[in-house]
């Protein structure tokens, strides 16, 4: 049996069985399974030093680990240093190695990223730094806004981009903040979003998914943005994970399917 899974705390909500098993089965990797594995901080180091042990090729890593999924790795991407957190932990003899998929995920979620002009980031926590990180990388001017601003400086001075308070249109918004997640709260009040800058982006990502539509997806949708959910990100993220486990090229039909 070769093993997989998603670690987080909670873990319960993951669709990643879902998806990651329907790509095995669609290969006939019968001896591959994925599946979760809930685990608190305080066990973290302990569980996944455990994992080659117990036939794990590797794993996939969700909140509040992927910077504890870094710091234990012994070799990591360039990607993932830059970026500072590891979604992906791959186990080879001794060698724990950690990558960040979640950048590479989001611009294949996108596609042609270079069409924009600029990107608006909402957001400073983990995966604003891996989506800032992905679109300097693809050389597109990015601003960063966030709830607290002086996160927002703090991001910028390590990875880049500007920080803003009052954003400026733009053709290409990306949220990265947790608004969204619950959907009883207002959650276009939250973000510094007008209709007219909705009118004006071309593409919103919203990287929240819920059963049901986020407001922003809701509200860029009528306004006549194309828009991509946070159920593509999962899907385009993890098949970069399936393809460094399996050395197969990941079905990625199949896995939007699954969930979809
Ligand atoms: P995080 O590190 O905890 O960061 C949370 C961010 O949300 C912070 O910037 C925070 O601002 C902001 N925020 C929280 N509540 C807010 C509110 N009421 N109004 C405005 N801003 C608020 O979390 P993360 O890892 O970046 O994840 C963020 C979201 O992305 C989560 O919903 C997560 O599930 C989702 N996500 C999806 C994928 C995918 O594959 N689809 C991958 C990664 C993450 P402050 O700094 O002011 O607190």
């Amino acid at each position: 049996m070769k093993r997989l899974g998603v670690i987080g705390w909670p873990v319960a909500h993951s669709l990643s069985p879902a998806i990651q098993n329907a790509a095995l089965a669609e290969l006939g990797l019968d001896e591959w399974h994925y599946q979760k594995l809930p685990v608190p901080p305080n066990l973290f180091d302990e569980v996944v030093r455990a994992l080659p042990e117990l036939d794990f090729v590797g794993v996939n890593v969700t909140l509040p680990h992927k910077r504890a999924a870094l710091a234990l790795a012994t070799t990591a991407s360039e990607r993932a240093q830059a970026i500072g957190a590891a979604n992906t932990l791959t186990f080879s003899g001794d060698d724990i190695a950690a990558d960040n998929t979640d950048a590479l995920g989001m611009i294949a979620a996108i596609g042609e990223v270079k069409q924009f002009e600029s990107a608006l980031v909402l957001g400073a926590g983990g995966s604003a730094r891996a989506a800032v990180w992905a679109l300097l990388d693809a050389d597109l001017p990015v601003r960063i806004w966030n709830r607290t601003f002086q996160r927002a400086v703090k991001l910028c001075d390590e990875l880049g981009g500007e920080a803003v308070i009052d954003p400026q249109p733009t053709d290409l918004i990306v949220n990265c903040t947790s608004v969204g997640l619950d959907p009883t709260e207002n959650e276009l009040e939250q973000l510094p979003l007008d209709p007219g800058e909705l009118a004006r982006a071309r593409c919103v990502v919203d990287l929240v998914y819920r059963s049901g539509e986020t407001e922003l997806i809701a509200a860029a949708r009528a306004a006549g943005a194309r828009c991509v959910d946070g159920r593509e990100m999962l899907i385009r993220q993890g098949a970069i994970s399936f393809e460094t486990w399996t050395g197969r090229e990941a079905p990625v039909e199949v896995m939007r399917d699954a969930i979809l």
